[in-house]
């Protein structure tokens, strides 16, 4: 069998730029709790924010993205905030350089 899939150059790309330090979506999930308690919790601003790994997949992968936002918006009321003021804490701490 000779024939291959055409590759598309630009999903190629976003394929494999950046893609380290690389997590994968299971391993995203498995941090996601953590990690948006950690944002969202009392001592934001000590701690010492999302891994790298987290942070470059959640701005890469939508659905990790949502998946967190969800997560931010759902928990909320447990740390005082409303789901905007939750959800807009975890973007800023995505737009956080590293
Ligand atoms: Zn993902």
């Amino acid at each position: 069998m000779t024939d291959h899939l055409p590759l598309d150059p630009g999903l190629v790309e976003a394929l494999t730029a950046d893609s380290d330090p690389y997590l994968s979506c299971d391993d995203c999930f498995e941090e996601t709790d953590v990690a948006v308690e950690a944002v969202l919790g009392t001592d934001y601003g000590r701690h010492e924010g999302f891994s790298e790994a987290f942070r470059v997949h959640l701005l890469r992968c939508p659905a990790c993205h949502d998946e967190a936002r969800s997560l931010a918006e759902l928990i909320a009321a447990e740390f005082g905030l409303t789901p905007a003021e939750a959800a807009a804490r975890l973007e800023a701490e995505l737009a956080r350089a590293a």
